[in-house]
């Protein structure tokens, strides 16, 4: 049985209820965070929180908790299932008022809620193969670096990867890589590790700062620059990174193989650094 936490108390999810009043509902007006949990251990637990605090400042949402609650919280949640690695979801919308106003209402409680599923293993057919990616222009407003829960752009973008057989949609704006629809996209070419600064136009991602964390560990060689749409489709090696994929390559993008066709060598070092990394960190 899945539990979860809704406004201060677990709850089984089934019977787990909000208002249709509640402005996450009628607005997408809410921040979450999804957090992956290895071994029952959250993986860098403290940036998710800190990216938490940072996407509520962004919207005017004050912070329901000190960093210590939510990291009980999440400890308890974790505790209530059996998975050893989970996703933990939490999200936080400025709560359910008495009338549909666009307006801000005064002194209204947040709506906090926290959920858990098992998080599947990467098939390792996918690690071994990659996957296949389509482009599309960005079309997402100007806050992308907050994490809010108003998905629809992401939505319908994902949905034109979904409906040609793809897993992810890489997304450019003005000629220029952003992101994926759910995650962040690296390119390598030449031996050189390429990502784009982090700007209000894509999602400063956990996973993301872990890679090049680890490239610098490991002594890769790295530039974080804007990166032109022409450069991303001459790629050696592309992936995409997020808390629920790690590091999965994309071999085909726009129905051409990425290099070679096949994850390359930068790609799977990063992969072994990355599952090293976590084993260390939450030893499992
Ligand atoms: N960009 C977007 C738009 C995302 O939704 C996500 C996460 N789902 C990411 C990037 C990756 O962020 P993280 O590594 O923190 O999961």
């Amino acid at each position: 049985m899945s539990i979860c936490y809704l406004n201060g108390g677990f709850v089984p999810r089934s019977e787990a209820r909000i208002s249709p009043m509640d402005r996450g509902f009628l607005f997408g007006d809410g921040v979450y965070e999804v957090i992956p949990v290895y071994g029952g251990r959250a993986f860098r637990l403290d940036a998710h929180l800190a990216r938490l605090e940072r996407s509520l400042a962004g919207i005017g949402i004050a912070n329901p908790h000190s960093h210590a609650e939510w990291a009980d919280l999440v400890q308890r949640l974790v505790a209530a299932h059996h998975w050893p690695t989970q996703a933990v979801y939490v999200q936080v919308t400025r709560g359910a008022d008495t009338v549909r106003n666009h307006a801000f209402p005064q002194d209204l409680p947040p709506t906090v809620f926290m959920t858990a599923d098992a998080l599947a293993p990467i098939p390792a057919e996918q690690l071994e193969r990659g996957v296949s990616a389509v482009s599309a222009a960005d079309n997402r407003w100007l806050r992308c670096d907050l994490k809010t829960t108003a998905l629809l752009a992401n939505c319908l973008l994902r949905q034109l990867a979904v409906e040609q057989g793809c897993a992810e949609t890489v997304l450019f704006r003005d000629g220029f890589l952003t992101e994926g629809s759910a995650s962040n996209i690296f390119v390598v070419k030449n031996g050189v590790l390429l990502a784009p600064p982090k700007s209000h136009l894509m999602l400063p991602g956990i996973t993301c700062d872990v890679v090049l964390e680890l490239a610098a560990r490991h002594g890769q060689a790295t530039e974080v620059r804007e990166i032109r749409e022409e450069e991303v489709h001459a790629a050696d090696e592309l992936w995409l990174t997020s808390s629920t994929k790690e590091v999965l390559p994309i071999t085909q993008l726009d129905d051409k193989p990425v290099g070679a066709g096949y994850p390359g060598p930068v790609t799977l070092a990063m992969i072994d650094w990355f599952v090293q990394a976590r084993r260390e960190e939450c030893g499992a």
